[in-house]
């Protein structure tokens, strides 16, 4: 049986039961019910499906797996650990995290204003709040506001030119002062599509010399006193565990240099965030090599080793783990419009009464294709349909030859699978090369993948339901953006199979898992496609799903709203255009008129219906 993977990438979050995906907690909803019983309520197009609980997973699992470690290597610092903001700040994200927040020592990390007054906002007071990224006076003043309101806030320097502003700032705000973290520029590199946060030419952090020269200007301007941190980042995403050892050796020993030099107050080394996500769904394909009680021992018993050899106390350890934490906790749930195919059927054949000698030969191989010559049959058509297309552009056949050429293709290959369906799967996938099917989905990959599109990041992809039964197609994705990069390719060294299915009369999901971090935020609105309708599956006491924080897609005015146009305008003049016209009654007026108000109060994604359905 297909089971998609789902125990590389699941972390038994989902499980498969009765041939339905179901959530792996209280009572075990099949997602599948969840979304039938939102889309009777009318909300359709895509749905994106949050899980506070597997936020709370997450963080608990990267608590424990240090304190562990703690434990076990005798470890005489703390584990501290913040949630970059930047990877999701949406507020059904963000509010149940800081809330689970509460029983561990995890706070936020900001790296621009907006989201620095989110964090200031939102952190438990005690709770420690990181502030990274380029920062002018303005950006440092808000920082010593949070600091004067009690927040335990980090200022992070990226660079000499901020250590200036931040004293001149403290000159003026006085107390009190942020504590101030230094980014290290290491010497190591990171790996992976994600890798420029490290190494020498990296964009942020400072050199050995700028380390010197900071402490030279914090002891001088007396505030060396709250350089409490050193801070490093090496790329998100990190595949292989060597270069993070590498970075930890490399901190360690700036640490304990730094310590001896007289910064006395230095007690923590911040290893930022990169713990990867397996979003692999196919054997041997691992996204990393290694696992999170791995890198847990390993940066402990690393900075143990350090700290120890120079005779320092062990510094207290921060992560800023963002993709571990989130991603997740969210998945997208797509409809299928549309299979390429289907248009494809017997009674839609058009033959004459004398056909090409070609097409009377796909109509045989369509009759009588049997198993043992399945894949010379197939092959055999293929190539009448390449001569009888190169007839059509030579003006030899017809256009209904060539709609009829086009059905018994078709007609041949759906044939072929299924009569190969019980064979081995080998058989299947080397034919699947050739023919697969096209899968349009209610959803943009710009909007809700966009990672896939500008990185080529693969999701897990499976659909909800009938995986108690083999799937037969191979996949190729599309999304309804006019854009031809909104498809997701059959790939043969990752092949994706889905079920052969009637859409006019029945329905099909598919998710995409793990796309909690990331997606959103940096989701676009090509062709003005916004992001979709999402709601939380929270589980009571007795473990029973309820759907909260329903928050349907913007509307099509509001989306025309949030690119500055005016749309109170917009609709005088969509009235006026209706109420001018000379092509209608008034009764046709005013119905239009209805139907129009209606469109423009939902949201852009498509509606369709089964057929009887209303
Ligand atoms: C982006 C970023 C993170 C988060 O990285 P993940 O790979 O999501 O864990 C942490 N720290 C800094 C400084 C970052 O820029």
């Amino acid at each position: 049986m297909v089971n998609y993977g789902i125990q590389f990438w699941s972390n038994d979050d989902f499980i498969i039961e009765d041939g339905k995906l179901k959530a792996n907690y209280g009572k075990r909803p099949a997602i599948i019910d969840i979304v039938k019983k939102v889309r009777e309520d009318g909300y359709r197009g895509p749905l994106l499906l949050r899980f506070p609980h597997l936020i709370h997973k997450q963080i608990q699992q990267l608590f424990n797996a240090f304190n562990r470690a703690i434990k076990h290597e005798h470890y005489e610092g703390k584990f501290r650990a913040v949630f970059p903001l930047k990877v999701n700040q949406f507020p059904n994200f963000v509010l149940p995290l800081v809330q689970y927040a509460q029983h561990f020592d995890y706070g936020l990390e900001a790296g621009s204003k907006a989201e620095l007054v989110l964090a200031m906002a939102h952190a438990r007071l005690g709770a420690p709040i990181m502030v990274n990224g380029f920062k002018d006076r303005e950006m440092i003043s808000l920082g010593f506001i949070a600091a004067s309101m009690g927040h335990e806030i980090t200022l992070t320097i990226e660079g000499l030119g901020e250590l200036e502003t931040i004293i001149e700032v403290a000159k003026m705000m006085g107390k009190p002062c942020p504590s101030i973290g230094l980014r290290i520029r290491l010497h190591s590199n990171g790996i992976g599509i994600w890798a420029k946060s490290g190494g020498i030419n990296a964009k942020f952090g400072l050199t050995s010399t700028e380390l010197l020269e900071a402490i030279k200007m914090l002891e001088k301007s007396n505030l060396l006193k709250k350089f409490t941190m050193i801070h490093f980042h090496i790329g998100s995403q990190i595949s292989d565990i060597s270069p993070l050892k590498k970075a930890i050796r490399e901190a360690g020993n700036i640490y304990a240099e730094l310590r001896k030099m007289g910064a006395k107050n230095l007690r923590s080394v911040n290893i930022g965030g990169g713990l990867a996500v397996e979003y692999n769904q196919h054997e041997g394909k691992q996204d990393r090599n290694y696992t999170l009680e791995e890198f847990s021992s390993d940066v402990i018993f690393s900075l143990r080793e350090i700290a120890h050899n120079k005779k320092e106390p062990a510094p207290n350890v921060y992560t800023e783990s963002g993709r571990f934490i989130a991603a997740s906790h969210a998945m997208l749930v797509t409809p299928v419009l549309e299979l390429f195919s289907q248009e494809y059927s017997e009674d839609v054949l058009n033959l004459k009464e004398k056909n090409p000698p070609l097409i009377e030969e796909l109509l045989d191989l369509y009759k009588n294709v049997n198993e043992r010559y399945a894949i010379e049959y197939l092959h055999d058509s293929l190539d009448h349909l390449e001569s009888l297309l190169t007839l059509f552009d030579l003006g030899y056949i017809d256009l209904h030859d060539r709609s009829n050429t086009e059905i018994l293709v078709q007609l041949i290959i759906k044939k072929v699978i299924k009569i190969l369906k019980h064979k081995k799967h080998s058989d299947i996938i080397r034919i699947q090369k050739e023919v697969q099917e096209r899968y349009l989905l209610n959803c943009s990959f710009f909007q809700s993948l966009p990672d896939f599109w500008g990185l080529g990041q693969s999701f897990p992809i499976m659909p909800l339901d009938r995986l108690n039964v083999p799937p037969t197609r191979s996949a190729s994705l599309w999304d309804i953006t006019c854009d031809s990069d909104g498809e997701i390719a059959f790939n043969a060294k990752k092949p994706l199979y889905l079920h052969d299915v009637d859409i006019k009369k029945e329905e099909y999901f598919l998710g995409f898992f793990l796309v909690g971090a990331y997606q959103e935020v940096l989701g676009m609105r090509h062709n003005l496609f916004t992001h979709p309708t999402e709601l939380s599956i929270v589980f009571d006491e007795d473990g029973n799903a309820n759907v909260e924080y329903l928050q349907e897609a913007q509307t099509i005015l509001d989306v025309l709203d949030d690119i500055d146009y005016d749309t109170k305008d917009i609709e005088r003049s969509l009235r006026q255009r209706i109420e001018d016209s000379t092509l209608i009654n008034d009764e046709e007026r005013k119905d239009l008129l209805g139907q129009l108000y209606v469109i423009l109060s939902e949201n852009g994604y498509l509606r369709t219906v089964l057929n009887g359905e209303k």
